[in-house]
């Protein structure tokens, strides 16, 4: 039996939920859109290899294109159809990248191609790594990096706990919440697979105080012969970063640089291990995800399971909503991007859509001014970052120092800073592109 000695991390913040309206909502099927459109980069890591042609007709299930190395995943078929077109596609980050136009066969049944089952009783950890890369899972939490990846143990290390993240702490979203509701022999099935992956002993399902409905759900259903622990921890954001959620449920905490495997851990969001628990027993690869649709502006709110690849315009025609959107987010209203283009489609990452009106888009003015040093968002940075030195020396284009002196490298662009400083700084967008320069020049040398 393992203690555990904290319940929660310094800082962080907490931002209004705005979840009533969807966490009591069944997850619904989506409707099938007339075509859907799949980019091959959708996921952390190199895009996926194309195996179709133009004109070639496909089954739903069927592989579109394959892994590219190691730290990258294939594409299945969502739909069963027409591959009408292959050319470049926008994407949530405004790049465009190649992608596929499937045409789907009206009035089909849309029956899944049959696949190639994983038996857990038989298969060794490289063929449960095998397979969890063959169903072309990635991180369903919104980080879409590949989870076989993660799940891979370097050598030398060990992981005494695999951790399921059911934290959901942004805003908004509700998919996590309804998963761990509706799919409990989903998650024990992946856990079971999991643990034969990694060879962890304890599992600790890490859920925030405000889904306690669904910890004594889960905590009713806990087979007799899995070492599955619920642990519910105090509401506050970003208690779902995965070195918060070591923090507050082990009391450990991650080193500056370090992996989770550091501390002993690997985590796993809630919602990836379910489809690792769907999928692998029957050998299939992912062509639907949940995601909450969500925001004032929204008419038909809910968490839907949607076809990868549907149109977010699609999206938005079925859900309906106001007039006079201004604002739509992928993600939560945190960590999520605002899109200026609908013609991106749905991908492995999406886990929310917010639609706002003028009336109501959350932070509505644009004015910068000058940082007071009030140092609120030191006060609110989860891992003691000095955002306010980060910001100035981003201004002045000084990475070396913000990466040597200030562990640049360490902010996972929670988004916390920005949310609270009264200057209106946009701290994490100066974050997020002085880390991708920093990169860009790394890969450079
Ligand atoms: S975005 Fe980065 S610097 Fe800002 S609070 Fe989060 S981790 Fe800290
Ligand atoms: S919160 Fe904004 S104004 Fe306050 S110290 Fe940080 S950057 Fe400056």
């Amino acid at each position: 039996m393992f203690r555990l000695q904290k319940n929660t991390f310094k800082h962080g913040i907490h931002p209004p939920e705005c979840k009533d309206e969807t966490k009591d909502l069944a997850i619904r099927q989506f409707p099938f859109s007339p075509v859907v459109i799949l980019p091959l980069a959708q996921h952390i890591g190199a895009p996926s290899e194309l195996l179709v042609r133009e004109g070639q007709e496909v089954i739903r299930g069927q592989l579109l294109a394959k892994a590219n190395g190691f730290v990258s995943v294939p594409l299945h078929a969502p739909v069963s159809g027409t591959i009408r077109k292959i050319k470049d596609v926008p994407t949530v980050s405004g790049q465009m990248v190649k992608g596929i136009f499937l045409e789907a066969f009206p009035s089909d049944t849309q029956e899944v191609w049959g696949g190639d089952p994983l038996d857990l009783d038989t298969a060794s950890a490289e063929d449960i790594l095998q397979g969890i890369q063959d169903a072309g899972i990635v991180g369903l939490g919104g980080a879409a990096f590949p989870t076989h990846v993660k799940l891979k143990i370097p050598e030398g290390k060990k992981c005494e706990y695999l951790i399921l993240n059911g934290i959901e702490c942004e805003p908004f979203l509700t998919t996590d919440h309804r998963v761990m509701l509706e799919q409990d022999e989903d998650i024990f099935m992946g856990i079971r697979y999991l643990m034969k992956a990694t060879n962890a002993e304890n599992v600790i399902i890490g859920i925030e105080a405000n889904k306690q409905d669904a910890a004594d759900y889960l905590k009713s259903k806990i087979p007799a012969d899995l070492p599955v622990r619920i642990q519910v921890v105090p509401v506050k954001y970003p208690q779902g970063a995965e070195k918060m959620l070591i923090t507050s449920i082990l009391g450990k905490e991650v080193p500056s640089g370090g992996l989770p495997i550091d501390a002993g851990a690997v985590v796993v969001n809630v919602a990836t291990v379910a489809e690792i628990g769907r999928l692998l027993p029957l050998g299939r690869g992912i062509q639907e995800r949940v995601v909450t649709i969500t925001g004032p502006a929204v008419k038909k709110k809910g968490n839907y399971l949607i076809p990868i690849g549907t149109p977010l315009r699609f999206v938005l025609e079925q859900v309906g909503v106001e007039e006079n959107i201004s604002e739509v987010y992928m993600g939560g209203p945190m960590m999520g991007v605002a899109v200026s283009n609908l013609d991106i489609s749905i991908t492995k990452g999406t886990s929310g859509i917010l639609v706002f009106t003028d009336e109501n888009t959350p932070k509505k003015e644009d004015k910068i001014y000058p940082c007071i040093r009030c140092g609120a968002c030191v006060d609110a940075c989860p891992i003691s970052l000095l955002p306010l030195k980060l910001g100035t020396l981003a201004k002045h284009k000084s990475y070396d120092e913000m990466v040597d002196e200030y562990n640049l490298m360490d902010c996972f662009e929670c988004g916390s800073c920005s949310y609270v400083c009264p200057s209106n700084i946009p701290l994490v967008q100066y974050f997020r592109q002085s880390k991708a320069i920093v990169r860009k020049r790394k890969s450079n040398k």
